[in-house]
């Protein structure tokens, strides 16, 4: 069996459950099972981040609808068994899934591609990736370049999946959402950002995709052929994430952007609890720190097996 590299000791814990998945692969194979998944799973009400902007996801995985009355955008499909669920959310809401036009996605591994397949069918929504991304959705699996390739599930692949670039603006009616590429947890990573208003007031939301560097234990952020400009990739992203607009900070993994904390303290009163224009900045900050933290528990490995 193998195993999972860590390489940093403060992995955050939100990462664990998707290390457990990855332990379960056996050679490089697909693994099937998924024993966080049913915790993930777990069902979450639908709420109002702010303005056109709700919260649609599981507990576990976000799920993001901004709406219109020329159609909706939706980013993430959290896991295939997510989607019934997420399609419930919004029909809660008081919306229709028929009128989401658009689905986008942060990154394409099971926990946040896996509905979407599912997403489109209900919807009839287009899908928009990167390029780095558009064959692993196609297929439903990753490729060598994924530093965790052949250790995560399949998942349903997507049919209709349409290019954007780098800073595209995408469009539903009035909506527009801004494609950052933020490589480096995956080749085809992105983060998202747009204004969401309440009366006069307009606020500035990003979804910032993942920036850990987990792999399996073959891979190397240091020193590896498959994605052998990771590290630059990193670099730019955590630049990228940094000058971000961002008053409040989502992402696909909600206890990375400490959203139940935020949540509880906006139910107890806090109207403002979800803004913090500091809070894309101190990611990248954590993030660049544990990145640093694994590469040089890289270079202890490379050296402790030069001695020996
Ligand atoms: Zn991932």
């Amino acid at each position: 069996m193998r195993k999972l590299t860590l390489g940093f000791l403060s992995t955050p814990w939100w990462v664990l459950p998707i290390l457990t998945v990855a332990a379960l692969a056996r050679d490089g194979a697909p693994s099937t099972g998924c024993k966080d998944c049913a915790a993930w799973n777990a069902s979450q009400a639908p709420f109002r981040i702010y303005g056109n902007s709700y919260y649609v996801g599981v507990h576990g995985l976000s799920s993001i609808l901004i709406t219109s009355d020329r159609g909706h955008i939706l980013i993430d499909g959290a896991l295939p068994q997510s989607a019934p669920k997420i399609a419930a959310s919004i029909r809660a809401l008081g919306f229709r899934v028929e009128d989401v036009k658009l689905i986008l996605n942060s990154h394409i591994h099971f926990d946040h591609a896996g509905g979407i397949a599912e997403l489109q069918r209900l919807s009839g929504a287009e899908v928009a990736a990167s390029a780095s991304s558009v064959e692993a959705l196609r297929s439903g699996h990753s490729g060598p370049d994924d530093p965790q390739f052949g250790h995560l599930p399949a998942f349903p692949q997507v049919n209709r999946v349409h290019v954007f670039q780098d800073h595209e603006v995408l469009h539903v009616g009035p909506l527009q959402v801004t494609a950052h590429l933020t490589p480096g947890h995956t080749a085809g990573g992105t983060s998202w950002s747009w204004r969401s208003c309440e009366r006069a007031r307009c606020l500035d939301i990003a979804y910032v995709d993942s920036l850990t560097a987990v792999s399996g234990d073959t891979f190397f952020f240091t020193r590896n052929a498959t994605y052998p400009n990771v590290l630059e990739d990193f670099a730019h992203s955590l630049a990228v994430v940094s000058a971000l607009p961002c008053d409040i900070l989502l992402t696909p993994h909600p206890e990375a952007s400490d959203l139940w904390n935020k949540l509880a303290r906006r139910d107890a009163g806090d109207a403002d609890a979800l803004v913090d224009t500091a809070a894309c900045r101190h990611l990248a900050d954590a993030a660049r720190k544990r990145l640093e933290e694994r590469i040089a528990e890289e270079s202890r490995r490379g050296s402790a097996a030069k001695r020996s």
